[in-house]
Order: structure tokens, then sequence, then C-alpha cells
């Protein structure tokens, strides 16, 4: 392949012409084309939420605004705000998951306590319930509680976001052979099957038909499998469209504590 680059004097002022760039294809190419991707996700993604924030700034701005819109508008500006710094969040870790610098610091963490903690947080800001359900007590996992923690409010926040108008999502926490299984069930909008097995891909998003499109990256699921791999873990669904899905993890239970 080949580029056109421009030439400019010293002060970038005047172009003196252009220059004719080749270059080999390849592993760079493909680099290439996942930082393109990425740009350009991340850009689109980027100008709805600073759109709206901006939009908003400005009605701010007017003299003659009653104290209710003032709140509405702050409302909405520091949602679009949280959604902006939740993006670039994202955007980090992946880049971070990739190339091998992600650092974790694990210890023995109590799962049932660690998902109890996250459903009572989620269910302080959501009108959905968030219902966990335990059949078992002391269960360690060796893990980074921030990043599991990360995991679960990924899960957790997905099946809010996407069973809209429905009023519970039930955790199960049990035991099987060897491992901890955690599952994560919606009664939402469901998952078509021919796109269960690229969920998990990098920006991969569903197209949800008859659901007003519900916003997000494609990031979260992808750098969530990435942290249970990385734990020794699996994760797998089961959905169907219109019923809802539930995620379902599993965790090698620490050899010793057994
Ligand atoms: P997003 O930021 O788009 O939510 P994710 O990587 O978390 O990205 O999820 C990828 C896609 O998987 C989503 O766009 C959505 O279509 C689908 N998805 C994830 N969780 C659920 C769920 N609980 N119910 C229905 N669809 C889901």
């Amino acid at each position: 392949s080949f580029y056109v680059n421009p030439v400019f004097d010293a002060a970038q002022t005047a172009c003196y012409g252009y220059l004719l760039v080749f270059r080999e294809c390849g592993e760079e190419v493909a680099g290439d084309k996942q930082r393109h991707e990425m740009i350009s996700v991340v850009s689109h993604e980027l100008r709805t939420p600073l759109t709206t924030l901006l939009g908003y700034v400005e009605m701010l701005m007017q003299y003659d605004i009653t104290e209710q819109n003032r709140r509405r508008y702050m409302e909405i500006i520091f949602a679009e705000g949280n959604r902006l710094s939740n993006l670039l969040e994202d955007v980090v870790d992946s880049e971070r998951l990739e190339s091998g610098v992600f650092n974790y610091h694990k210890t023995y963490v109590p799962l049932v306590e660690l998902i109890h903690e996250a459903a009572e947080r989620w269910n302080l800001k959501s009108s959905q319930l968030i219902h966990v359900d335990s059949e078992v007590e002391d269960a360690f996992i060796y893990a980074d509680r921030i990043r599991i923690t990360q995991v679960f409010d990924n899960l957790i926040n997905n099946a809010l976001k996407y069973s809209p108008g429905k009023e519970v999502i039930r955790i199960r926490i049990a035991e099987e052979a060897g491992c901890y299984v955690i599952e994560v069930t919606d009664y939402g909008i469901g998952i078509p099957a021919e796109m269960h097995a690229r969920l998990f891909d990098k920006f991969y998003r569903v197209s949800h038909s008859g659901s007003r499109q519900i916003k997000g990256s494609g990031l979260g699921l992808y750098i969530v499998k990435k942290i249970v791999t990385d734990h020794g873990g699996t994760i797998t669904l089961t959905s169907e469209v219109g019923r809802g899905s539930t995620f379902r993890l599993r965790m090698p239970k620490p050899d010793h504590l057994d």
C-alpha cells in the first residue's frame, strides 16, 4: 500500500509538495486497521455525548432559564460527562490489556461478599432490583479485587441496560466441580444466537431490532472476558431474544483452600 504525505517547511507554514510513501503489507497493516477502527469508534462515541454536553452548557448560559430547567440540564451534563469518562477508561483499559502491561494484584477475595457489595451499589442507583441468591458461604477466589469487581459491574450494568422496564436482575452463586459459578440473569431483550460467538470481540455490538439504540462502545465484554481468562476462568452465555440473557462465569477454586 502507499499513502501521500505532504512535505512542509520547518515552520510548517508552506507545503513544498507531496511525498509518496510505500509500505509493505503484513502485520503492521493489521495493527493499523485495528487502530483505525479504534479511532473511528472512539471519535464517533465521543462526539455524541460531547455535542449533547455543549448544547446543554449553551442553554445554561442563557439568562432566563427556570430553576427547574437549570437542574435538569446539570443532570444531563453530569450523566454525559460520566459516559465520556467511562468510555475513555474502557479505551485505556483495553489498550493496556492488549499490551500486557495490566498488572494484577491478586489476593484471596471473598466472592459472595464482593458480589453483595456490587449489587447493593447498583441497587442504590437503579430502580430495577438486583437480587443475589447464593448457595455457598465462604467462597474465596484468588483474584485482583478491583478487576473482578469491574467484571461484575460490567455484567450488572449490561443486564440493567438491556432490560429496560423489567423489574429484576438475578445473580446466582453456586459451586461446581473445582470452581464457583456465578450467573447474572436479566429478563430483557436477549441476544440472537448467531451473535453469541462474536459478543466478546473488541467493539462488537448487536443492533437489537425493535429497541431504541442503547448506547455503548462494544468494549465492555471484551474487557470482561480478558480479565476472566487472565484469572483462569471462563465466561459463557445463554440467551433468547425477547426473554433475556444469562452470563455464566466459572472461576477456579484456589487449591489449598479446599
Ligand atoms: P456495549 O458498550 O455495547 O454495551 P459490551 O461489550 O458490554 O458493549 O456488549 C457488547 C454487546 O453485547 C452490546 O452492544 C449488546 O448488544 C450485547 N449485550 C451485552 N449484554 C447484554 C445483555 N445483558 N442483554 C442483551 N444484549 C447484551
